[in-house]
């Protein structure tokens, strides 16, 4: 095993097997017994009581689901949602103040079409040649620009960098301009208690919950600065603008795994895992890094468990992506350029394994990237 073997052993003995090299974290974890068993046994329940009184016996563990939130973002006000792109849209659709954001010029793709759908002005963040926050420049920055929110994502989904989090909220706390943390890579790999106003996330990437659920989390100041939208604020009804994000209409047991797999997180220890996963990711750039000709962006120590590859000469990482999945069984993701669109210049593979990753498996994947690669070169 490359990282902590204890760990690595239970995280790979607490889920099906898999078919093929599972090296696709950033996308989709493979979820264990505990979460399936959960969302499965969820579903049998609403056949037997009903939906509605299925729905209100699982209170107590979503209860417990957002606990654990709360103590991974810092932020006990909590509800859930179907994505962390609906959290964008929730956030943005209700916030009150000036439509003025600065974030990094390699923000997600996704995040800016969401920004532009509710009119925000945006503003480049002063940045490092890799994308990351010149700290020392935010300050005056802020003070200049005077954008009304910070949206920053932690680690972006296109590059294994993490931003210095926790200095950056620092700052914009002592500027009095809010920090939204886009947490769906970065939740897992980073610390994400780090003095944030909102912090949102995703269930099926680090978590590895179901797919289709995902949170918001906020500071009580910040959700003063909110309003309700469904049903309109001037409405006299007794919701708030927390309980109105969450539909009633969702889809419980996809909320229950992801409670069960926050609990296994938890009970993982997420320091434990943290550490894991920066070893993973320094073991997996070394072992592809120029293999077929293929150049690894990060450096050696940058502490996340992503690793994007660019491609030799006339190779594309969506056809490479395809044929490694079909021919080999190894599962990732080629990043196109529109993820994010004022950084990327060339689409790359991205490579991302969690905890359980053994050497064996890297080479498994850079013996069939070595044969995709001549194969669709020559
Ligand atoms: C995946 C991702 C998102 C979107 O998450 P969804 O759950 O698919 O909405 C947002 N930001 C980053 C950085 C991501 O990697």
């Amino acid at each position: 095993m490359i990282a902590d073997a204890v760990l690595a052993e239970k995280w790979r003995a607490a889920r099906p097997p898999m078919a093929g090299v599972h090296v696709d974290s950033a996308a989709c974890s493979r979820q264990s017994f505990a979460v399936l068993d959960a969302t499965a046994q969820h579903a049998r329940h609403e056949a037997e009581v009903g939906g509605y009184v299925a729905a209100l016996a699982a209170v107590p563990a979503l209860d417990a689901g957002r606990a654990a939130i709360a103590t991974l973002t810092g932020l006990s006000d909590v509800a859930f949602t179907t994505s962390a792109q609906h959290s964008l849209d929730l956030l943005l659709g209700a916030w009150t103040g000036q439509r003025t954001v600065a974030c990094v010029p390699g923000e997600f793709g996704p995040n800016l079409a969401v920004m532009a759908a509710h009119d925000f002005g945006v503003r480049a963040l002063p940045v490092d040649d890799d994308g990351r926050v010149r700290v020392d420049d935010l300050t005056s920055f802020l003070r200049a620009e005077r954008p009304a929110l910070v949206h920053l994502t932690g680690v972006p989904s296109h590059r294994g960098i993490a931003q210095p989090v926790r200095d950056i909220a620092r700052l914009c706390d002592d500027v009095g301009v809010p920090l939204v943390l886009d947490a769906a890579q970065a939740l897992g790999q980073l610390d994400c208690a780090v003095g944030a106003s909102a912090v949102y996330s995703t269930s099926r990437k680090w978590m590895a919950g179901p797919r289709g659920v995902g949170f918001v989390a906020v500071r009580p100041d910040f959700a003063e600065r909110l309003a309700r939208r469904v049903p309109p604020a001037e409405w006299g009804v007794a919701l708030s603008v927390l309980q109105s994000f969450e539909y009633v209409e969702a889809n419980i047991a996809a909320r229950l795994g992801f409670s069960v797999a926050l609990g296994e997180h938890l009970a993982a220890g997420p320091e434990v895992v943290r550490a894991a996963l920066v070893a993973v990711g320094r073991a997996t750039r070394e072992r592809l890094d120029s293999v077929a000709g293929w150049r690894v962006v990060e450096a050696p120590e940058d502490p996340t468990a992503i690793t994007t590859l660019i491609p030799p000469d006339g190779l594309d990482p969506a056809a490479v992506r395809t044929a490694l999945i079909a021919e080999h069984g190894v599962v990732t993701t080629a990043a196109e350029i529109a993820r994010a669109p004022f950084e990327l210049t060339t689409p790359v593979l991205r490579v991302a394994p969690h905890v359980d990753v053994s050497a064996q498996d890297l080479d498994h994947v850079a013996d069939a990237l070595l044969s995709v690669s001549a194969r669709q070169t020559s």
